[in-house]
């Protein structure tokens, strides 16, 4: 008899590609948790958290700073500590094995850039990453510019003390002061990377697609709801979420889901070697056949979770 971990194996084997969504839970397990109202925003930030009384990692990213330079300080001290010092570790490492050498796609609500630092090209950041910023006078035109560099020699400055206003980072097309292309009223999305998530979708929907969920819990539903929606129009396709103690699979794909409510690491051991102690539910019997006003109403429900940008540009799954 086949156990859980050995048909999630099986279909990761005979999957045509992964589509991979990663969320919060993923930044946590490698150490960065934007919400946590602990020590560690000190540590990264020293005297500015205490300055500005910023309580998390989250704060310290959109606070409103009256001093540009503070701000650029703030960004400087976060992208030293979480991105220009940044190692790819075991959870990458795993992750790589996982994929093996199937096609893959990366979407992710993570801002942390740690997938494109480990070497995932194929990825789509859809509330954009600390390294990148674009033109506060014209977002649109002047976007997307890579200030990994700019942040580093930002971050020396301000540890020798010379840092002025002349470092603040301006746009080398208008000289208008640059902008962290984060959410907000002038995020840009990487079009570069919208185009590769669409032809990856428009290649492989109709096809034996895995989704690979790695911690994105129920409230979360950018990234959710619409995966969820491709498995659910495909009938060729399955979906394996990992998250400890917060499962949420409908019925609607239950006989094509797996979750396992553990570590992402104990998961993806488990499916590396096909045996391991974790909590793995699924699949379900299918479910009865659905009379057509069932089906509306699950529609309905799927409906209200989709996200307006996708349907706008028109790459609704499934
Ligand atoms: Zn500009």
């Amino acid at each position: 008899m086949t156990n859980s971990i050995q048909t999630a194996q099986q279909w990761l084997h005979d999957a045509d590609a992964l589509l991979i969504t990663a969320s919060n839970g993923f930044s946590i397990t490698e150490g960065l948790n934007l919400f946590a109202q602990d020590s560690k925003v000190k540590t990264v930030i020293g005297d500015l958290a205490e300055k500005y009384r910023l309580p998390n990692l989250l704060s310290a990213m959109s606070y409103n700073y009256p001093d540009a330079l503070d701000r650029w300080r703030v960004y400087a001290r976060v992208a030293e500590y979480y991105q220009y010092n940044y190692h790819p570790g075991e959870l990458m490492d795993k992750l790589r094995q996982v994929i093996g050498d199937k096609p893959y796609f990366i979407w992710t609500s993570n801002v942390d850039h740690h997938f494109a630092l480990a070497d995932f090209d194929q990825l789509l950041e859809v509330e954009g990453n600390w390294q990148t910023a674009s033109c506060s006078t014209h977002p649109k035109e002047h976007a997307h510019v890579d200030i990994r560099e700019t942040l580093h020699q930002i971050y020396e400055k301000d540890q020798a003390g010379t840092l002025t206003d002349a470092d603040i980072p301006s746009c080398d097309e208008c000289g208008a002061p640059l902008a962290m292309n984060v959410p907000g009223p002038a995020f840009q999305m990487d079009q570069a990377q919208v185009a590769k998530f669409e032809s990856f979708i428009n290649q492989y929907q109709e096809k034996k697609i895995l989704v690979l969920e790695l911690g994105i819990g129920p409230q979360n539903q950018l990234i959710k709801a619409p995966s969820m929606q491709l498995v659910a129009g495909n009938d060729q396709s399955h979906y394996i979420t990992i998250n400890k103690g917060q499962l949420y699979i409908p019925d609607v794909i239950g006989d094509r889901s797996i979750g396992f409510s553990s570590t992402i690491l104990d998961a993806f051991d488990a499916l590396i070697t096909g045996k391991g102690k974790v909590d793995v539910q699924g699949p379900t019997a299918p479910a009865p056949k659905m009379t057509a006003a069932e089906k509306k109403q699950q529609d309905e429900m799927l409906q209200k979770f989709y996200p307006s940008y996708t349907i706008n540009r028109g790459i609704r799954p499934g």
